[in-house]
């Protein structure tokens, strides 16, 4: 039985494979460069796919409690307003999913995901620099100084990891030459103009997402996209410029030209991924989430591959003493949904028409077979 786990990343996939692998019985220490969670501003879909790995965790209850149950999710025509689709969410369609879809914040997620660990599992400030492997083990260093070992690394470091490049190369992400806008705001600052609770509003080649956030409906949350082929590389954001933000939905239609107007300020994160890796892993190190495989979040769900991969990998590793075993068994699980995702996402059509989401959102992946 492997005795030691050290997962590099308390990002979403990384904190949900920390809990489940905990609930298996391995000891599990994530390693996370930030000094501490800060409450970065951004919302997030959670379907019914994800809810039910979070019912594993304990916390299905309290993110229904804090995120908002929309209705339904609304897609419009980017001039006219029309609605192109309207996908219920009601309770009808959560019996059917078997799980609710809910709205969140990030911040509250990684909140509440955390606590599903036993105290003291997440070291903060602990940037990893290098990886070493020997017959006995794993020898990991990070910027700080310090030293770990473990049996086995899960590399859920994100984008740019460092898990990855050890054991593939180190090679930069894909700009796709879009990015992003992201704002939240108080939602008295619409004076009072309707919103849906949840909706898309689809132009040629640019889109924004509207929806609240919490189940208060106290705060709103847009995020776009928008072409722009001059990002300068560097951090993860910058701050952006209202008056840009504006100009990018001109001729869309009044309502939602008067929302984007209520935002006091906004952000612009550029949009990455990478192409399909021939293998996720190598000896003792495995990854998962934006590690393995980045993701246009058009289709809003490269948390939830991530917290699928989370939930196959935990189970496989619990079934398979032998981790190469269960590392080929998650990988060869995990490979075609994935892809299939990744289809969607990057021809951006996901809910646009009526389409019947239940392979996605009924998919159980503490349940699922696993593929040998
Ligand atoms: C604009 C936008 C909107 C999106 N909306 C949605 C949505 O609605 N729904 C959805 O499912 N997905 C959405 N996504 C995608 C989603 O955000 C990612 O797929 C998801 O966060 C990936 O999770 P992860 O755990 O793999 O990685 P991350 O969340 O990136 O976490 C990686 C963690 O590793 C840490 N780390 C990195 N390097 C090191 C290191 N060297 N040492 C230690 N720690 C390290 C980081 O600090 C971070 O905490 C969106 C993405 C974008 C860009």
């Amino acid at each position: 039985m492997t005795k030691s786990i050290a997962v590099i990343g308390a990002g979403l996939g990384g904190l949900t494979v920390a809990g489940l692998l905990q609930r298996a019985g391995f000891a599990v220490t994530v390693y996370e460069q930030a000094p501490s969670f800060s409450r970065i501003g951004a919302g997030i879909h959670l379907s019914a796919n994800v809810m039910l790995v979070m019912r594993r965790l304990g916390i299905e209850q309290a993110l229904s409690d804090v995120g908002l149950h929309p209705d339904a999710f609304i897609s419009r025509q980017w001039d006219t307003g029309a609605v192109t689709f309207e996908l219920p969410l009601d309770a009808a369609a959560e019996a059917h999913y078997g799980a609710p879809y809910i709205n969140v914040h990030r911040g509250d997620l990684h909140h509440i995901l955390e606590s599903a660990l036993r105290p003291g599992t997440v070291s903060f400030g602990r940037k990893l620099r290098q990886i070493t492997e020997t017959r006995a083990g794993v020898g990991l260093s990070f910027e700080d100084g310090g030293a770990a070992t473990a049996d086995l690394v899960i590399g859920a470091d994100g984008l740019n990891s460092v898990v990855r490049s050890h054991l593939f190369g180190a090679e930069p992400p894909r700009f796709s030459g879009n990015i992003a806008h992201r704002a939240i705001f108080p939602t008295a600052l619409l004076n009072g103009q309707p919103i849906d609770a949840c909706s898309k509003w689809w132009g040629e080649g640019r889109h924004i997402l509207v929806y609240y956030m919490t189940q208060a409906r106290e705060e709103v949350y847009l995020v776009s996209s928008v072409p722009d082929p001059t990002w300068p590389g560097g951090g993860a954001f910058v701050p952006g410029d209202l008056d840009e933000f504006r100009t990018a939905f001109t001729g869309f239609h009044p309502a939602l030209q008067r929302i984007v107007a209520a935002a006091p300020e906004v952000t612009k994160w550029p949009v990455f991924d990478r192409p399909p890796l021939p293998r996720w892993s190598e000896g003792r190190c495995v990854l998962l989430g934006d590690a393995c495989h980045p993701l246009m979040p058009y289709m809003a769900s490269g948390a939830a591959m991530a917290i699928e991969d989370a939930a196959i990998l935990a189970r496989s590793l619990a079934d398979f003493d032998d981790p190469a075993e269960a590392f080929l068994v998650y990988e060869a699980t995990r490979t075609p949904r994935v892809e299939q995702v990744r289809t969607i996402s990057l021809a951006n059509t996901w809910l646009r028409t009526p389409v019947d989401p239940s392979w996605l959102f009924c998919y159980d992946a503490c349940e699922a077979p696993l593929i040998a």
